[in-house]
């Protein structure tokens, strides 16, 4: 047996637990200033949300989903994306009974079966936001404004914001139209996949990244071009907004993006940092999925955030550092009396607040504080037999190598101070 993950899937090895920590703590302070509440959703879901919700005749729909039976004859998809289970779990619980207007957030895994590179996994997990039930353009530029506030908050300030609108069902069906006419004639220039969906699915030709389609996409309508007057309404009312936080976008007319539940504005974010061209996140409004998923009609928009390609990004760039808490005690014992005191200190000091740690591998007084020092402790305690006679022990700090005795009887209180003092000192 090969003791190896899965391809396309990675451990998080604790020295980058921290990193996910980390981003993780920023996703949920942004989103409760924002007024998110989070949503905690099954990792797999009947497949018909899926079929239904994505599209299927998508890619992720088509090629990429993780989907078996179960022993009870159902068939069931590990969630390739987070939007439609959380708008499963929307009208399932009726959340919309007390107002239809729901900010919701989940951070957690999603899983496609695609090729894997870097930053791009089979088993990715995403910080996703989902503001249900307005049409406002407001709602549009919240998802977007609260994204960029999120990386922002790891020091990444080069980001753009790539912008189309893909209409509604009342303009786009005119749009897909002149689409699948003008790419009819051009049909031998493009590639087998593309000719496999023109007819079923024209726009997704539009983000094809063969080369030779994409110089056959260069003159094509324009989604914008072919918007009905609300769709057109609320397309300026997002951009108003957006200029008016300050936002920079591109309009990007050849984002589509891959999923057949948006209507209306879609985006991506580029980081520009690195050369980067790869979107870090991508999202938009939509206003149909709701009632397709058998919910009352409900407008939508969301963000689906990729957490790999921002920590790569932040391990790469080194913007931003994790902050790690460093361990507070390491306990040391000169002997095996003394080390019976160890273990009831540590508890002791545990449930005071403090961080504590000792020996477990039977190691001599020399070795332990060799331990004591790879641990990163603010401090060591030392019990030798004198002190321990005088019911004292020794209080080591570790940057200084400084000691001093402390009287067992207020070693919490005792500690608490040194460390903290430690801790001011540091930061002076
Ligand atoms: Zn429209
Ligand atoms: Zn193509």
């Amino acid at each position: 047996m090969e003791a190896a993950a899965p391809r396309g899937t990675q451990d998080i090895l604790p020295e980058s637990a921290e990193w996910w920590q980390q981003v993780e703590t920023a996703a949920r302070e942004v989103a409760r200033r924002f007024n998110f509440k989070e949503i905690r959703t099954p990792i797999f879901e009947h497949t018909e949300i899926f079929a239904r919700g994505v599209g299927e005749t998508t890619d992720i729909v088509e090629k990429e989903m993780y989907t078996f039976m179960d022993k009870g004859g159902r068939s069931l998809t590990l969630r390739p994306e987070g939007t439609a289970g959380v708008v499963r779990a929307y009208i399932e619980h009726k959340l919309y009974g007390a107002s239809p207007l729901q900010k919701l957030y989940y951070i957690g895994p999603a899983f496609r079966y695609e090729r894997p590179q870097a930053g791009r996994y089979r088993q990715h997990h995403q910080f996703g936001l989902e503001l249900i039930g307005s049409v406002d353009p407001a709602a549009d530029v919240e998802i977007i404004g609260l994204t960029i506030a999120f990386y922002r908050q790891f020091g990444l300030k080069d980001l753009e914001v790539r912008l189309n609108s893909i209409g509604c069902p009342s303009c786009r069906p005119r749009f897909r139209e002149t689409l699948i006419n003008q790419l009819t004639s051009r049909k031998a220039a493009l590639c087998p996949t593309c000719n496999e969906r023109l007819d079923r699915n024209p726009l997704r030709l539009l983000d094809c990244k063969n080369p030779d389609c994409q110089a056959q996409m260069q003159d094509l309508p324009k989604t914008v071009d072919f918007l009905c007057p609300e769709c057109r309404e609320h397309f300026d009312k997002v951009r108003r907004y957006l200029e008016l936080k300050g936002i920079k976008y591109e309009l990007d007319a050849t984002l589509v993006r891959g999923l057949d539940y948006y209507t209306r504005t879609v985006f991506e974010i580029v980081y520009r940092g690195l050369g980067a061209q790869d979107a870090m996140c991508g999202g938009g409004r939509y206003d149909g999925l709701i009632e397709t998923l058998g919910g009352p009609p409900t407008p939508g928009v969301g963000v689906g955030i990729g957490l790999e390609r921002l920590i790569l990004t932040l391990e790469k760039q080194k913007v931003y550092q994790p902050q790690i808490k460093p361990l507070d005690v390491f306990i040391v014992a000169c002997g095996e009396k003394e080390r019976d005191q160890t273990v009831g200190l540590a508890y002791r000091l545990r449930s005071y607040g403090l961080s504590v740690d000792f020996d477990f591998q039977g190691r001599g007084m020399k070795a332990q504080l060799k331990a004591a020092d790879r641990s990163g402790a603010t401090v060591a305690v030392i019990f030798g037999e004198e002190e321990l006679r005088n019911e004292m022990v020794i209080v080591k700090i570790m940057q200084d190598g400084t000691q001093q005795n402390v009287p067992l009887i207020d070693i919490e209180t005792a500690l608490a101070s040194i460390i903290m003092g430690q801790k001011a000192s540091n930061m002076g």
